[in-house]
């Protein structure tokens, strides 16, 4: 019956996609754009199912390639024996393909989809809401190279920043992407966001850039606010641990991101709300797995975003649309991109929200220029360090960090980028990062 419904060739693109401005983390930056890794996966009746990944740029590309080889011939429906044809876990230990796995899955549900006319949530038990609600990713970020958007680094600057996002997307939970500077210097920063918009909630994520004693302060003093929960102040599950029982939900998407480590924190409680990641955990099915998981044992869960064009924003919107349990508003990079290459442009945001796709299988299709428009810009920029911060360049992070950014000190666009606009500490390194 499906003869001619098998895999024929797996193609991979790197593209670069803008952001409106560089954003700060614990570990380095975003430098100005996402580089993500495009997955088509054509069968031989010619239907293309599209998948991504981000992490690697050209060596990603040639890793997906590698690994479709495997591929050809398969049929899409067959998602669990491509799991082990992929990512068996003792080959894993070799060959880590787990967010390669993703992608592929991504592009077979696709495929699936698409064969039968449906959407992605309905091969996955079927969509209990219609739209995924959002929360305003905030960052600290860099001016880009012609000012605007311009700093974004002292309270003030934070709060204008979440008003500005808020009245424009409709988001009323808020989300703070921290372990840049001192954390006294960030819950300042913190505050001033729940005093600003008293009726949303919020949650704080210093990427575990600080120590047990500093979360444990850290979570004493944030505890009044409208917490949805606090989010890897620490790093490892043994330090998690140490930071519960201050009074306030923590979750994570460092520590639990496979079904060893949640099986570990069923028995001995870490972390109270996992965020699911479809590339982490090496796809859709396995966060859906993971979270019948977590409602048997009532662990919280939510959506987290690793930072994603309009493929993987599908795939978590029909994550988003078939788990009950998600309480919490999801987690996207996505409002900081200035453009996509899905047909359409941008998804659209309504009342903090996005609307989980209708149309067969992801219900997204590719832009083919803007395909060619953001592969040449890949081309042309080269990777970029994620875990490099090109505005303290020699710096890297310890666990705990114990050398933070000086929060007084303001850097201009001239400080940073050279004439043509490029960063003026960008060593060169090709198809690396994103
Ligand atoms: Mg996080």
């Amino acid at each position: 019956m499906r003869e001619s419904f098998v895999i024929r060739e797996v193609r991979a693109t790197t593209v670069t996609v803008p952001l409106e401005a560089p954003l700060r983390h614990s570990n380095g930056a975003h430098w100005g754009r996402f580089v993500r890794t495009i997955v088509e996966v054509e069968t031989e009746d010619g239907l293309v199912g599209l998948g991504e990944l981000g992490g690697g740029g050209s060596s990603a590309e040639a890793a997906v390639r590698a690994a479709g080889d495997l591929l050809v011939g398969h049929d899409p429906f067959q998602l669990e024996s491509m799991r082990f044809k992929i990512c068996n876990p003792t080959a894993s230990l070799y060959d880590n393909r787990t967010q390669i796995h993703a992608a592929l899955e991504f592009a077979c549900l696709d495929l699936v989809g698409q064969r039968l006319g449906v959407p992605v949530c309905d091969l996955l038990g079927g969509r209990v809401r219609e739209r995924v609600r959002f929360a305003s990713y905030l960052f600290y970020r860099y001016a880009a190279p012609s000012g605007a958007p311009a700093e974004v680094r002292t309270p003030d600057e934070l709060v204008t920043h979440a008003l500005e996002l808020r009245e424009r997307y409709g988001f009323t939970t808020h989300k703070l992407k921290g372990g840049i500077f001192p954390y006294e210097y960030e819950i300042d920063c913190y505050e001033a966001l729940a005093a600003a918009m008293p009726g949303d909630s919020l949650r704080y994520d210093p990427n575990a850039a600080y120590s047990v004693a500093e979360s444990l302060r850290i979570a004493r003093r944030i505890l009044p606010l409208r917490n949805d929960y606090l989010e890897d102040p620490t790093w490892g599950l043994g330090g998690l641990r140490q930071v519960r029982g201050a009074g306030i939900p923590l979750a994570t998407n460092t520590v639990v991101v496979d079904f060893e480590q949640l099986a570990t924190n069923v028995l001995d409680r870490a972390a109270d709300v996992i965020l699911l990641d479809t590339t982490f955990w090496g796809g859709v099915r396995q966060c859906v797995k993971a979270a019948g998981v977590c409602d048997t044992f009532q662990i919280g869960i939510s959506v987290h975003s690793s930072g994603e064009l309009g493929i993987q924003l599908a795939s978590m919107l029909h994550l988003g649309a078939v788990l009950p349990s998600l309480g919490f508003a999801a987690d996207a990079h996505y409002h900081h991109l200035a453009d996509d290459v899905i047909e359409g442009g941008k998804l659209a945001y309504v009342d903090g929200a996005i609307d989980v796709p209708t149309g067969p299988g992801l219900g997204v299709r590719l832009d083919p220029d803007k395909v060619t428009e953001y592969a040449e810009l890949y081309r042309s920029l080269g990777g970029y360090r994620y875990d490099r911060d090109p505005g303290r360049p020699g710096w890297y992070p310890l666990v705990p960090n114990q050398t933070f950014a000086d929060p007084e000190r303001a850097l201009s666009p001239e400080q940073l980028y050279g004439e043509s606009g490029r960063w003026l500490h960008d060593s060169a390194m090709p198809g690396t990062a994103g």
